[in-house]
């Protein structure tokens, strides 16, 4: 590598999405010099493919419904069809714009911004693009890709999300192959612009990972909008004939499709990189690191979706800023990943921060739940939605769970990671006013009812 030229930076960063370039733009403020490494586009899976377009889509399908659904308010509306140019020229101009900015934002900032694909060739060495950076420190952020079952090849109509962000037209028929976050996202944007949805999980419950009441609302939910679901059932295997994917079950039942989602989870983008060979230990795939972010070589740090955890934006931004401040000296507060909260945007909308009921009751012993239904909420019943408000508690001790379902509950995390993150009693909150008519209000209802003193509420 004689020609190869060599620069000398505090921290190199490989891969420029939420976790990676987070993490650039902290160490830029806090004057340290950065090269941020990125092979695609800055932003990464949640600014391209993931978060953001899929929000999107998300607000179209919210549009059509409201469009079909006028009637109930009084207003004379018609459905006529969804057309997926306007819908992704929409997608695309937010998905620019943000895209724009961020741009404009590693530009103004002290950040060497090198494009193409790295690889760490030594403890501190990235070679890129005929270029070899070297860190004093190396973070790794190379992210995740969308994984799918031994034998299943992602063809034709055989997809996984980053196809089906960029659909020219609406199937008419769709099955979800995974009943989590993405999945049960997808499908939701799918039946409200039009198609018959069957979503296939082989856990007993759709988004699994959420408390169980959630699951059981959002099944109660999704059979009220008449999309299919089918838990406990195995997928065996998928043909495509023509243009249609036949979709097989273990249980023997077969199921025609337009298209096929395949929504089983991402894997961590690590295979082939020089992290092994640095030394860097690797859990099937998943670069593994402390509550520092520190990987067991000194120097290395991984953030965001290559390590363990929740494969989330913004625990990424949080990881890459940690890193950073811990880089220059400031000793920051390690995360709580417990303490990160985790929204799905379907409809109805799931919020919820801390303990499950489940995990509460393995962790502290004793606790306390309370379910404040939204049916006492104004604002929700304007809206003309269904949901709760579920609180778990040590007993006597502060709120360890937040769960909420509903439609655009989502919006309430923020005040429920407070309530978690300080380590809030319910008498706490319960003084706290809560403006009338919102749905904010249902937190504020909950946490008087577990005080002890409930006002819109039968118990
Ligand atoms: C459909 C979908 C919806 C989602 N919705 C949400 C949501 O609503 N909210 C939420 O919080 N999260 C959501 N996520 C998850 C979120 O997108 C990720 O958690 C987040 O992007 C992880 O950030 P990261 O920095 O770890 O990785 P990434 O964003 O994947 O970034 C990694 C970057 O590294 C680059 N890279 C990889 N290898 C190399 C290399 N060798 N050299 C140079 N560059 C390299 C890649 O090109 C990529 O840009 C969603 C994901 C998907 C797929």
């Amino acid at each position: 590598m004689s020609a190869t030229a060599e620069n000398t930076f505090d921290i190199v960063i490989l891969g420029g999405g939420s976790g990676g370039y987070a993490c650039a733009l902290r160490a830029a403020e806090l004057g340290l010099s950065v090269a941020l490494v990125e092979k695609g586009k800055l932003g990464g899976t949640c600014l391209h493919m993931g978060c953001i377009p899929t929000k999107a889509l998300l607000h179209a399908a919210e549009v059509a419904d409201t469009a079909r659904e006028g009637s109930q308010f009084g207003v004379k509306t018609t459905f006529e069809s969804v057309d997926m140019n306007g819908v992704n020229a929409y997608k695309d101009g937010v998905v620019g714009r943000l895209y724009k900015g961020l741009q404009g934002l590693v530009k103004s900032k002290n950040i060497d911004y090198v494009e193409g694909e790295g690889h760490l060739v030594a403890t501190n060495v990235v070679e890129v693009a005929g270029r070899r950076l070297v860190g004093k420190n190396v973070v790794l952020a190379t992210g995740s890709y969308a994984k799918t079952l031994p034998g299943l090849d992602i063809t034709g109509k055989i997809m996984t999300s980053d196809q089906a962000l960029f659909l020219d037209h609406v199937p008419a028929r769709v099955v979800v192959l995974g009943g989590g976050v993405i999945g049960v996202e997808f499908a939701s944007v799918f039946k409200s612009f039009g198609s018959e949805v069957t979503i296939v999980e082989a856990l007993p419950r759709l988004v699994a990972a959420e408390d169980e009441a959630i699951s059981k609302q959002l099944e109660r939910s999704f059979r009220k909008r008449k999309i299919n679901f089918k838990t406990n059932v195995k997928f065996s295997g998928a043909t495509q004939t023509g243009d249609v994917v036949q979709v097989s079950l273990e249980s023997g039942e077969t199921i025609d499709a337009d298209l096929l989602l395949v929504a089983v989870g991402r894997g961590p983008v690590t295979a082939g990189l020089g992290y092994e060979e640095a030394g860097v230990t690797v859990d099937r795939g998943f670069v593994l690191a402390n509550d520092r972010c520190q990987t067991n070589v000194e120097g290395i740090y991984a953030v965001g979706d290559i390590v363990p955890g929740l494969q989330l934006a913004h625990r990424g931004f949080a990881q890459g800023i940690f890193v950073a401040e811990h880089i220059a000296g400031l000793n920051p507060p390690v995360i709580d990943e417990m303490g990160i909260p985790r929204v799905t945007y379907c409809d109805p909308e799931i919020a919820s921060i801390g303990y499950t009921e489940a995990q509460a009751k393995e962790k502290f012993g004793e606790i306390e739940t309370y379910d404040y239904n939204l049916g006492g909420n104004g604002k929700s019943q304007i809206l003309g939605t269904a949901g709760f408000v579920k609180l778990v508690r040590q007993k006597d001790g502060p709120v360890v769970g937040v769960h909420m379902i509903g439609a655009r509950m989502g919006e309430q995390v923020g005040e429920a990671q407070l309530i978690y993150n300080w380590e809030a009693l319910p008498s706490d909150v319960a003084q706290l006013i809560h403006a009338h008519p919102t749905q904010n209000e249902a937190l504020g209802e909950a946490h008087l009812a577990l005080a002890g003193k409930p006002l819109h509420a039968h118990a």
